[in-house]
C-alpha cells in the first residue's frame, strides 16, 4: 500500500481583488443594472400610492395608466408583475412599471429606483 500525499493541486493563492463581489451573474443584464436593489413590490406599490386589496396572488390596484374608477390592475408582490383588465397595461416588475407610470427609458427607470450603479 503506497499512500502517496502528493500535494500536486494548484493552489488559489490569496488573490486579492479590489470589489469583493462575488457573485457573478449579478451585473451581466444591461451594463450597470442591479436587479437585487430594486425595492421590494409592495413596498414600492404603497410608494407608487397603489392601495392594493384582495387575498390572493394578485392584487388588485386603481390603475394608474388610465381613468380608473373601480380597481382593474393586478399586481404581483413576489414579482411586481402587473397587467391591467382595462388598458392593458402590463409588465413583469417594478422596473417596467416605473419606466411606463413615468415614462422613462430602462436606465433612467433604474437610476431612479436606485438600481443602477456606474461600474
Ligand atoms: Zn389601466
Amino acid at each position: 500500500m503506497n499512500t502517496t500525499n502528493n500535494n500536486a493541486a494548484p493552489r488559489n493563492g490569496a488573490a486579492s481583488t479590489p470589489h469583493a463581489h462575488s457573485t457573478k451573474s449579478r451585473w451581466n443584464y444591461k451594463g450597470g443594472f442591479d436587479r437585487v436593489r430594486l425595492p421590494h413590490p409592495s413596498d414600492y406599490f404603497a410608494q407608487q400610492g397603489l392601495k392594493l386589496t384582495g387575498g390572493g396572488e394578485w392584487k388588485n390596484a386603481i390603475c394608474p395608466f388610465h381613468e380608473d374608477t373601480k380597481p382593474s390592475l393586478r399586481v404581483r408582490l413576489d414579482t411586481g408583475g402587473f397587467r391591467c383588465m382595462v388598458c392593458g397595461a402590463h409588465g413583469g416588475d417594478v422596473l417596467a412599471f416605473h419606466q411606463q407610470r413615468h415614462g422613462l427609458s430602462f436606465k433612467q427607470a433604474a437610476q431612479q429606483l436606485g438600481t443602477w450603479r456606474v461600474a
